[in-house]
């Protein structure tokens, strides 16, 4: 699907509708020594994944686009989904 590049939407701290540039998120890299990580890390990768039985994992095949859209008058960053999974997206 394509998606534009500035759109008007509601700024919470301007109080009305601005034009906010979207841009496409991308998730932070995960810390690797965080107790959580590891002991996900530890629970995974051993026998059944704490299950009782194999379970077949399927990977889904589209991911759920999401923007981060920033107020070009406060710099104020929201995120932006439509809540939908797609093959591809592009942006013009
Ligand atoms: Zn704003």
């Amino acid at each position: 699907m394509k998606f534009p590049k500035e759109k008007k939407l509601y700024c919470k701290k301007c109080k009305k509708h601005v034009k906010h540039k979207l841009k496409e998120f991308k998730a932070a890299a995960k810390r690797t020594m965080a107790a959580g990580n590891r002991r996900h890390e530890r629970n995974t990768d051993h026998g059944y994944m704490g299950k009782y039985k194999y379970v077949v994992f399927v990977k889904k095949q589209n991911k759920n686009p999401t923007f981060v859209a920033e107020c070009t008058e406060c710099k104020q960053k929201i995120p932006y989904s439509l809540g939908k999974r797609m093959k591809k997206v592009a942006q013009q």
